[in-house]
């Protein structure tokens, strides 16, 4: 028998949710009997996703890992180009413009979003720089009025990292609906997820064709089945980039589940927000700031610790708690990958002090049932370490 008071339950930072109607659509699919991609399933998520994201048109890849890449092939980046983009966000973003012998240029974060800090763009834009890549941490979107304006004047194409970003919103307009290309992640960690997954969004039509060949190994496939052309043929370098039916028919009974998905982490991010509020100035925390034009998604809730020291000793308290409370990103210019292909294009000051100081509660549906007990884990934890 499990003893509860000696060994409690672990609260894990993230748990994948299902919709219930997950195989139902895999045997469904099976029973259609194309497995291969681009079939029914993937052209209602595809369909879906054009609705969520309003872009013109949305690809569904195996991650935003591809989609990333996709983005970079599109773009024809080469050695000698450089992408600026943040040093605080995950390896895929820089790894996407490495991969093409091109060099990423990192800009500080804001201090109160912890987004590319907008007002620094410029000063890192050389005759090199070929695009802006924005990551919308957390699911707070990027100041893209102010992006959008550098990149027109500058001639650069803007790239939407928006792994965690599906359904946030700038000025009322979808995250994914700003750049020529954007990416979107169905990792087991996102909101909506099919294990793996992920989608590429096309704004700027100049991009629509190349993308659909080079997500078809560079070929022109897709016109083929449209009877566009009468046999298929190897067009240009590409690569495979689409996932089978049977993730597309997980991800289609995610979709339709966003709208309580979404509700639960809008519910939770609440609660802990006001929890929080009431422990920041004990305890010399910082919290999550949300632009008055940004809706979030409640992909995640983190809180800046007063120092470094202190959030790793609070991440071992709640260890000790059972509870994971996971950090987040090494900042790339600090690796050692990150040393070798990249450049800084400015002080990274702020990216260093935050990535330092910041750890993340659990955040899934249905952390609910166990917020209470986190809380008082965390007032707790905090009190220990009598900060
Ligand atoms: C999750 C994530 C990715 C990678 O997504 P995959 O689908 O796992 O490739 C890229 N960028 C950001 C900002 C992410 O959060």
């Amino acid at each position: 028998m499990k003893d509860t008071e000696t060994t409690p339950e672990h609260i894990p930072f993230n748990k994948p949710v299902l919709s219930g109607r997950e195989t139902d659509n895999i045997l469904s699919a099976i029973k259609n009997g194309q497995l291969a991609g681009d079939g029914v399933f993937t052209r209602s998520c595809e369909s879906k996703l054009r609705g969520l994201i309003g872009c013109g048109d949305a690809l569904l890849t195996h991650s935003c890992t591809a989609a990333l890449e996709m983005s970079a092939l599109l773009l024809g980046l080469g050695p000698g180009d450089e992408v600026i983009m943040p040093s605080f966000t995950f390896v895929s973003t820089a790894n996407a413009v490495v991969l093409r012998g091109a060099t990423p240029v990192f800009v500080d974060i804001r201090p109160d979003t912890l987004n590319i800090d907008e007002s620094l763009v410029e000063q890192a834009i050389t005759e090199k720089t070929r695009a802006i890549m924005v990551v919308h941490y957390a699911g707070v979107v990027c100041e893209m009025r102010e992006i959008l304006r550098i990149a027109e004047r500058h001639g650069l194409e803007v790239i939407e990292d928006a792994a965690q970003a599906l359904t946030s919103t700038y000025e009322g307009r979808p995250a994914g609906s700003f750049g020529a290309l954007s990416c979107f992640s169905f990792h087991e960690t996102k909101n909506i997820m099919s294990g793996e997954g992920g989608c590429l969004g096309v704004n700027d039509e100049k991009f629509l064709q190349q993308a659909e060949i080079i997500r078809e190994k560079g070929t022109n496939r897709k016109n083929f089945f449209r009877g566009l052309v009468d046999k298929y043929t190897w067009m240009d370098v590409g690569s495979s980039y689409i996932p089978g039916e049977l993730i597309a028919a997980f991800l289609g009974a995610q979709l339709d589940e966003i709208g309580a998905i979404q509700s639960e982490r809008l519910e939770a991010w609440q609660r802990y927000a006001s929890a929080a509020e009431s422990l920041a100035d004990r305890f010399g925390l910082e919290l999550p700031k949300i632009p008055e034009n940004v809706q979030h998604n409640a992909h995640l809730y983190y809180v800046l610790a007063p120092s470094a020291e202190t959030r790793d000793s609070l991440i071992q308290e709640m260890r000790k708690r059972n509870v994971t409370t996971p950090f987040h990103y090494v900042p790339l210019h600090l690796s050692p990958a990150g040393q070798r292909y990249c450049r800084s294009g400015g002080q990274l000051a702020v990216t260093e002090d935050r990535s330092a100081r910041l750890l993340r509660l659990p955040m899934y549906p249905g952390v609910k049932d166990v917020q209470d007990e986190i809380l008082s884990h965390f007032e707790a934890s905090l009190e220990a370490l009598n900060v």
